[in-house]
C-alpha cells in the first residue's frame, strides 16, 4: 500500500502517519516525490485494510501495491528515477553512453582508450579490476591496482568510472574508488552483496542474471533499495538461450517491460549479448530505438591483445561511428519520445 501525502502536508502529519503505520506491526517508508511525499507500507503478509489510514491528516489518497517489488514499482513511484553520478545524469531522457575495456590490465592501456572513448562522446568509463572469469587460469584482473588506475583515469579524463564488485571482502575498496558499483551477471543473486549494495554510497548498476526473469531481477533492485540505496540502474546484458551465433540473446522487449514496471533506468549492455564485434553496433542502434536510458558498451584500442573479451570489443574507430549514429537515432525519435 502507497500513502500519497497532500502537498501540503505538514512534517508533524508525515511524522504521525509513520507512527500510526509502525503501530500496525508494519515499516512505514518515506518516499520524496516532485510534489508531495508518499510513504509505502512495508512487511505486510496479505492486503492493508485501507480503513487504517484513510482519516489521518494529511492524507491524500491510498493506492494498493500489487507488485512483489514495492520500492522498485511504478505504483510506487509514478516519476522516472534520475541517478546522479556526477555531472552525468542517467534516466532523465538523455542518452548515457559508458565505455571501456572489458578489464584494467595497465595504466597506458586504461588511459589510451578513455582518451578515446570520451572524444567520442562516452560520459562515463567502464573496466574491470575484479573479473569474474569462467576459468580460474584466465586473467582475473589487477584488483587494487585496477581501482586506482581507474581513479588516474578519473582524474585526467573527469569521466566518472563504473566498476564491478565480486565479493564483500572488496566491497569498501570498490565503493572507495568507483563512482557507480556494478552487480554482475552472476551475482544478481548474491544476497549478501544486494544488501552490501544497499548500505552503498554509491548508486549501483545491477546486470541482468543470464539466466534471471524479469521478476527475479527486480527483486534484487528491490534488495537495494530495500536497503536504503534509491540509485539503482537496471542492465540488461542478454540471456542464455540455445543459440550459437551470439554469446547471449540480447533481451530488448526487457526495456519496454522494465520502462512500465519500475521508475528505475535501464541501459543495454550490448557487448556480452553479442560476444562478438560484428553485432554490437546494430544492437546498440536497436537498443536505443527500442528506449533505453543508456549503453555500456567494450572497446579496446588492441582487442586482439586484450586480456578479456577481446572479440566484443569494438575498436575506437568503430565506437566513434556507434556514437554517431546513436546520436542520430536519439534526435529522430524526439527527448522522452522513447517511452513505450
Ligand atoms: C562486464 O561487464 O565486464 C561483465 C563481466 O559483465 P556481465 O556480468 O554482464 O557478464
Ligand atoms: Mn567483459
Amino acid at each position: 500500500m502507497l500513502i500519497v501525502m497532500e502537498s501540503n502536508a505538514t512534517p508533524e502529519q508525515i511524522t504521525a502517519v509513520e507512527q500510526t503505520v509502525a503501530s500496525h506491526g508494519f515499516e512505514a517508508r518515506l518516499i520524496p516525490g516532485g510534489e508531495r511525499v508518499s510513504i509505502g507500507v512495508l512487511r505486510n503478509k496479505g492486503a492493508v485494510d485501507a480503513a487504517l489510514f484513510a482519516g489521518l491528516a494529511g492524507v491524500k489518497e491510498l493506492s494498493p501495491v500489487t507488485r512483489p517489488y514495492k520500492l522498485v514499482s511504478r505504483e510506487t513511484r509514478a516519476e522516472d528515477t534520475v541517478v546522479q553520478i556526477g555531472e552525468v545524469a542517467i534516466g532523465n531522457g538523455h542518452l548515457t553512453v559508458m565505455a571501456g575495456p572489458c578489464a584494467i590490465e595497465s595504466e597506458a592501456q586504461a588511459l589510451t582508450i578513455a582518451r578515446r572513448v570520451k572524444a567520442a562522446g562516452a560520459q562515463m568509463f567502464r573496466g574491470g579490476a575484479f573479473k569474474p572469469r569462467t576459468s580460474p587460469y584466465s586473467f582475473q584482473g589487477l584488483g587494487l591496482e585496477g581501482l586506482k588506475i581507474l581513479a588516474r583515469v578519473r582524474e585526467e579524463t573527469g569521466l566518472p568510472v563504473v566498476t564491478e564488485v565480486m565479493d564483500m571482502e572488496t566491497f569498501d575498496a570498490v565503493e572507495t574508488y568507483a563512482d557507480m558499483i556494478q552487480i554482475g551477471t552472476r551475482n544478481m543473486q548474491n544476497f549478501s552483496l544486494l544488501r552490501r549494495a544497499g548500505r552503498a554510497r554509491r548508486p549501483v548498476l545491477l546486470k541482468r542474471g543470464m539466466a534471471a526473469t524479469i521478476d527475479e531481477w527486480l527483486m534484487a533492485a528491490e534488495y537495494i533499495m530495500e536497503g536504503g540505496n534509491t540509485q539503482v540502474i537496471l542492465c540488461e546484458r542478454g540471456v542464455r538461450t540455445f543459440v550459437h551465433h551470439s554469446r547471449n540473446t540480447l533481451d530488448l522487449s526487457a526495456v519496454p517491460y522494465v520502462r512500465r514496471e519500475s521508475h528505475l533506468p535501464i541501459i543495454i549492455d550490448p557487448s556480452h549479448a553479442a560476444g562478438r564485434r560484428d553485432q554490437v553496433i546494430p544492437l546498440s542502434r536497436a537498443a536505443v530505438a527500442v528506449g533505453a536510458h543508456g549503453l555500456m558498451v567494450e572497446v579496446h584500442h588492441r582487442p586482439d591483445q586484450a586480456l578479456s573479451d577481446g572479440a566484443q570489443s569494438l575498436y575506437p574507430a568503430q565506437f566513434d561511428g556507434l556514437c554517431r549514429q546513436i546520436r542520430g537515432i536519439f534526435q529522430i525519435l524526439g527527448e522522452g519520445s522513447s517511452l513505450a
